[in-house]
């Protein structure tokens, strides 16, 4: 290492004492359920976005014994809109991991913590942290790219390689004393000075000793993820509507893209979707609206929206959950079941239509 661990910690922990953030809402009253809860949230989604997601949680669950009790459709419904869905059905079946294997307290060792479902090393470690005081060195988007910069890692950090090798860095700097200051220094340094475009060197207190910055390498550092060209795959979504403006949706199964969410029914095809209708005489004309596409971190969905009348709502038996819902009923006054963002946006042009 090219500097000494106290000199890293000394500067850190000095620059969290004048610039760390200390007010936010998971900082305040800090319990084990309240940083977990923010953790999950903060995996792959930003401070502003998670705030107001994490105040409705708790007003909805002020207790992990709440969220537990919660029926999984009420939990997908406050997490709409946050997207990576898995994270609340992990967060839903942790919470009764908690309350049942645990008699309600979170367990206080990372070791302990990463048994439940969502939780991975480095999101135990946080928690672990911040709540319990333990010494536990953490690894998130931030303190990679931190680390990635000040070390001048010259691989993608995705690799095996690099993370041992950055775990590894990030073991050795965790200091014992003041761990939970430590650790939430290396996350306020990533989120608001080493950021991913034109980091704040001058501001940051770790520049003296910055490889990336004294090789002229802050911009091309973290080395960028090879490229890979996305697939696309394509879906047709039926939006049977009745005259009274219902349109018929399905809850998805807990496997695969938007488990455990509601959604139209789909087709693959165009030829499919007439096939289904044709067998149901009910319906009255169908109305292809423009195609639009929704990114998955792994491909692109081209999605082909069909409106269809009908006279009626089908009674047609089917193994999923099924509701008709009405577009224009605030999703919060009834049908509180959990949409995809693209579901939620046809949703809206369906009541802007009515
Ligand atoms: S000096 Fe610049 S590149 Fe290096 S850690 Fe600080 S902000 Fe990041």
């Amino acid at each position: 290492m090219h500097c000494s661990t106290a000199w890293f910690r000394k500067q850190s922990l000095a620059w969290y004492d004048q610039n760390g953030r200390k007010t936010l809402p998971w900082q305040q009253g800090k319990t084990a359920y309240r940083v977990w809860l923010s953790e999950i949230m903060l995996q792959q989604t930003q401070v502003t976005t998670v705030i107001p997601y994490f105040e409705r949680f708790l007003l909805a669950f002020p207790t992990v014994a709440d969220l537990a009790a919660a029926h999984e459709d009420e939990v997908l419904h406050l997490w709409t809109g946050l997207g990576y869905y898995a994270r609340a059905r992990n967060l839903h079946r942790s919470a009764q991991q908690v309350v049942q294997e645990w008699g309600g307290q979170f367990p206080q060792q990372a070791e302990q913590l990463i048994t439940l479902p969502g939780i991975g090393r480095s999101t135990a470690a946080a928690i672990a942290s911040s709540v319990f005081n333990v010494r536990a060195a953490i690894l998130d988007g931030n303190v990679k790219r931190v680390l990635s910069r000040f070390f001048a890692l010259q691989d993608w950090p995705g690799t095996r390689q690099s993370q041992d090798q950055l775990w590894l860095w990030s073991e050795t700097l965790t200091p014992s004393a003041r761990v939970a200051d430590y650790n939430q220094v290396m996350m306020d340094l990533g989120a608001l000075i080493c950021t991913r475009t034109k980091p704040a060197c001058e501001r940051c207190p770790l520049a003296a000793k910055c490889l990336a910055r004294q090789s002229g390498q802050t911009a091309s550092l973290p080395v960028a993820k090879p490229k890979q060209i996305k697939p696309i795959k394509h879906t047709h979504l039926l939006m049977l509507q009745t005259p009274d403006g219902h349109v018929q949706l399905s809850k998805r199964p807990n496997s695969g893209i938007w488990g455990g969410l509601y959604s139209f029914p789909e087709f693959a095809d165009l030829d499919a979707l007439e096939d289904f209708c044709q067998s149901y005489k009910l319906v009255k004309a169908l109305d292809a609206w423009p195609v639009f596409r929704h990114s998955f971190s792994h491909y692109h969905l081209q999605i082909t929206p069909v409106l269809a009348a009908i006279r009626r709502p089908l009674n047609e038996v089917r193994e999923t959950e099924q509701l008709w819902y009405n577009p224009l009923l605030r999703p919060d006054e009834e049908q509180a079941v959990g949409l995809p963002a693209p579901i939620a946006g046809l949703l809206q042009k369906l009541a802007q239509a009515l």
